[in-house]
């Protein structure tokens, strides 16, 4: 069988005491063997780090954008491998993946222009004969931890542009589909990375706690679930460590009476179902203004879901695929019951869906549930399938107040024709991504992306502007050359220009 190791100062390590099975999720059959890294390979992948860092650091960061030019090609050679390993282990559909993978290469376009990002402030005379300038600094090694939902684009929010910057870096990716995460770090390798300036080490808790209490690790990057964000947060800053946890979702679409509806609806099956709805940006509530709009709102999405197509990753035509796990499947099934059984209607019902026959895996159907209160689990939690919950309100100052009162605020979004309420609602809303009969509104690479709330812990978001700042350390320097012409004397005044 298949062992899916490490890689470790630029080798690839399988050796290994603990295993940990890899499954499809589609078939439910295990197709590989996760080496999980002990506590001393992780240590050796901080070493390994620790030591590439000063060279690093010291090369021109023109050459370390060189590097990553040659790995966005050879991303982009490398795209239908990629995908097949998403498919085989996280169970995403080809053209899902290939949309993850794009945007993951559009995050390495951005570590490109490196030099750009890092030219620093000037200012010439400050004081007589004085000029001052800030710059960027690189922090030193860099962890990176991240969920299974994205095992392609969530590393690539990380590592290209913490390298760029002139950082090492150790990512611990997720256990339950590290094969595609591994293999583009291998290409990165490929690309001219040293040995040492990426590593990657699989594992699970264990692995993060080492990564958490090592003192060379400067910075922790982690995206996941919100009780695992809180305590990385907590436990790197309280170490002195910089944090950045992103962690979960409940994202609103709120619908007016005058929106599109025809269109809402159809951005509404993507941003609800695709992926299984396994998406921290996915549509899971839905909030109709007026019960005419809840009534429309229902019949158009029930009509729509009929021909929703779930199934493996062989047929490129299924809408979306499986749920990572059984337990997860169980979990999802669970919320659609409760939801059942705390009186909301249930119009669509994905608990049984069909399947081909080699479907033996995790999957859950396209589900709609109506009459849904904000005092049900359904609506409290994230439920992270592919389940729809609709709640009706009277106006959209109250639709605002429910988005306002949960407690995560990534996404959000507005389906309506009329401007005013449009720019009302991106004023003021509380959540930290808002769309505009968008309804996944992902922010591009050069942009940053990042929750409010407790959908982020921390003062900068991922990836972009932000990422800079993140991964950099400003320094000002101020010199003066004295005329050897000139005689100084003491001054014992605060100095001023
Ligand atoms: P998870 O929190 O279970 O795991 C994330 C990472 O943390 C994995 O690498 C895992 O091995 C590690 N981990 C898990 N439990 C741990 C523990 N107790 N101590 C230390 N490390 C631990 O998340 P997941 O199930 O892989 O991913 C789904 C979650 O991620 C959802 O909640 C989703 O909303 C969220 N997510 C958020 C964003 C975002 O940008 N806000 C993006 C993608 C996913």
């Amino acid at each position: 069988m298949e062992i899916v190791g490490h890689l470790i100062g630029g080798e690839r390590v399988t050796e290994n005491v603990k295993t940990l099975p890899l499954n499809n999720p589609a078939t439910g059959r295990q197709e590989a063997e996760l080496a999980m890294a002990s506590s001393d390979q992780t240590m050796l992948a901080i070493k390994a780090a620790t030591e590439a860092y000063p060279a690093w650091r010291a090369t021109p960061p023109a050459k370390r954008a060189q590097v990553m030019f040659r790995f966005k090609a050879l991303l982009e050679a490398h795209v239908d491998e990629i995908c097949a390993l998403v498919s085989r282990e996280h169970g995403k559909i080809p053209h899902d993946a290939a949309g993850e993978v794009q945007r993951g290469i559009e995050n390495v376009e951005f570590a490109c222009f490196v030099p750009e990002l890092l030219k620093g402030e000037f200012s010439k005379n400050v004081g007589p004969g004085i000029d001052s300038w800030s710059e960027f600094q690189p922090l030193g090694v860099v962890a990176g931890i991240t969920p299974f939902n994205f095992p392609v684009m969530v590393p690539l929010w990380m590592y290209p542009l913490a390298i760029a910057c002139g950082n090492t870096f150790v990512l611990k990716p997720s256990e339950r589909d590290p094969s595609a995460t591994l293999y583009v770090a291998q290409l990165a390798h490929e690309a001219g990375l040293p040995p040492g300036v990426l590593n990657v080490v699989n594992g699970d808790r264990e692995v993060v706690e080492v990564l958490l209490n090592d003192p060379a690790i400067q910075a922790v990057s982690f995206v996941g679930s919100t009780p695992v964000a809180e305590s990385v947060y907590a436990t790197a800053t309280n170490g002195g460590k910089r944090c950045q946890a992103l962690g979960g979702a409940k994202n609103h679409a709120i619908v007016m009476p005058d929106a599109d509806l025809d269109n809402a609806v159809q951005a509404l099956m993507g941003a609800a179902f695709g992926s299984s709805g396994e998406r921290c940006m996915a549509i899971s509530v839905a909030v109709a203004i007026g019960e005419q709009t809840a009534t429309s709102l229902v019949e158009k999405l029930k009509a729509e879901m009929s021909s929703l197509k779930v199934g493996g990753a062989q047929d490129n035509n299924n809408d979306f695929g499986p749920l990572i796990t059984a337990e997860h499947r169980d979990k999802v099934v669970g919320l659609i019951t409760s939801a059942e059984r705390e009186g909301a209607v249930i119009v669509v019902d994905g608990r049984s869906p069909k399947l081909a026959d080699e479907d033996t895996g995790f999957f859950v159907g396209g589900t709609l549930i109506d009459q849904v209160q904000s005092s049900m689990s359904c609506y409290r939690q994230e439920i992270f399938g592919p389940v729809l919950c609709i709640v009706h309100v009277d106006n959209l100052d109250e639709a605002m107040q429910l988005v306002d009162d949960h407690e995560y605020g990534n996404g959000t979004c507005l389906f309506t024709r009329d401007g005013e309420a449009a720019r009302y609602f991106s004023d003021n809303i509380k959540a930290g991504m808002v769309g505009i009969n968008v309804p996944l509104p992902v922010p591009v690479s050069y942009h940053s992306f990042g929750g409010w709330k407790r959908s982020l812990f921390g003062d900068l978001s991922a990836y972009g502007p932000d990422g800079v700042r993140f991964y950099t350390r400003r320094k000002t320097i101020t010199q003066r050359w004295p005329s050897s012409t000139v005689r100084e004397s003491s001054s014992f005044s605060f100095p001023s220009s």
